[in-house]
């Protein structure tokens, strides 16, 4: 079985809605992506909080901070880390290494599969 199929069956009996307190910690990691980004890639440095950070990011229409600052209205909105599609959890591991990820893993494949046979 792959890693990501043994981590999904794990977390399916797992409320998929986040505790506000892991929002947080990702809200954090976010923003400092943002910033990260518009410094590398704008050479715009922020001075503020994450309102300002947001304000920032809107004047680009760059699809890498348009990404990103979805991931922040789904943290608002308390979905951030649910599925797009099944709403189950999206595992932490997953996250961690791609802040924006919208999908659990078995939905990733599912797709990644469908679109190797359209071809
Ligand atoms: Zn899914």
């Amino acid at each position: 079985m792959p890693l990501f199929e043994a981590i999904g069956t794990q977390l399916e009996h797992r409320h998929s809605k986040m505790k506000s307190e892991e929002l947080s910690k990702y809200e954090k990691l976010v923003v400092q992506k943002l910033r990260d980004i518009l410094l590398a890639k704008h050479g715009v440095s922020v001075d503020g909080g994450k309102e300002l950070v947001l304000q920032e990011a809107a004047r680009f229409d760059c699809p890498e901070l348009n990404e990103i600052a979805f991931a922040l209205r789904r943290i608002e909105k308390g979905i951030y880390g649910q599925c797009v599609i099944c709403r189950h959890e999206i595992p932490s591991e997953v996250l961690e290494s791609n802040l924006t990820a919208r999908l659990c893993p078995s939905c990733q494949t599912a797709i990644h599969e469908k679109s190797d046979t359209a071809r």
